[in-house]
């Protein structure tokens, strides 16, 4: 997709399968499997669809999906992609992890910062793009690696601490221009600091909504995930940011949806929005 002075691709970070419970909290299953179907083990299945920016300045990359170090247990349970799915992808737009200039991480769920990490050919653990800064909300990295007993199954301070380490981390907090033309909007709801993207290139623009809207199937405000932190959150946060894509004709992206990266929403009064225009990627 080009959008003013950006280019943007989506760039799987891997493909894997969670039980639908888990992308609906206490929505009643009758209600979501007829529009997301689960298969026969109750799974339903996830993209990680990271985002390539072509900026003015440099390769942009936005979340990283799971990475390479999940665990023979973990990769079984999730059917994830085996190898690096992330630099596959990346390779196959020509990129290499050295051609990275920023990384923006969302939140640190293990979805989304699992690529940052990888192992040499010696087994030690090293960063990814080691040229890039990794530009992550200060509030979110502090409860990352607090080691509060409450937040153990939603973090671990070993996926992040070796960025900090490496020199290779950049704070920052709240609303502000991560880089020109890419500015974070800080949701809560999901992750009390998650952060939301809109990119904005020569009066178009696009809103990468992470967790607060994963896919075309969360569209309304009710539709929750299970791994919510603040459930009202989302729900009041997720109709208004959706509301202003609509009025102001931005591109809405999708960071777990199988078959839609990018939609244009209209407003529908029973569902409070819907698609009116998708791509299936970018
Ligand atoms: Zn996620």
């Amino acid at each position: 997709m080009q959008l003013g002075h950006f280019t943007i691709e989506t760039i799987s970070g891997g493909t894997f399968k969670t039980d639908g419970g888990t992308m609906f909290g206490v929505v009643p299953r009758a209600l979501w499997e007829g529009v997301y179907p689960p298969d026969e083990n109750h799974l339903i299945a996830q993209a990680t669809n990271c985002l390539l920016v072509r900026s003015e300045e440099e390769l942009i990359l936005v979340d990283t999906g799971y990475g390479s170090r999940l665990d023979e247990k973990h990769r079984r349970r999730l059917q994830a992609e085996s190898g690096d799915p992330l630099l596959r992808s990346l390779a196959a737009a020509g990129v290499a992890a050295e051609d990275i200039g920023t990384v923006i991480l969302t939140h640190l769920h293990f979805d989304h910062v699992g690529g940052v990490l990888s192992e040499d050919e010696q087994g030690q653990v090293v960063t990814t793009f080691p040229n890039a800064a990794h530009v992550v909300q200060a509030g979110e990295f502090q409860r990352a690696t607090s080691g509060r007993d409450e937040l153990r199954a939603a973090y671990s301070a070993e996926w992040v601490t070796p960025l900090a380490d490496a020199g290779q981390l950049e704070l920052v907090e709240g609303d502000v221009e991560l880089r020109p033309g890419i500015h974070a909007i800080v949701t809560g709801g999901h992750t009390r600091f998650q952060q939301a993207l809109v990119l904005d290139s020569d009066g178009q623009q696009a809103f990468y909504a992470a967790d607060m809207c994963p896919t075309t199937r969360h569209l309304h405000s009710l539709w929750c995930l299970a791994y919510d932190e603040e459930v009202l959150e989302t729900r009041r946060r997720k109709p208004e940011l959706l509301g202003r894509a609509v009025d102001e004709d931005w591109w809405v992206l999708f960071d777990h949806d199988p078959d839609t990266a990018a939609a244009r929403l209209v407003r529908e009064p029973r569902r409070e929005f819907t698609v009116a225009e998708a791509l299936a990627s970018l």
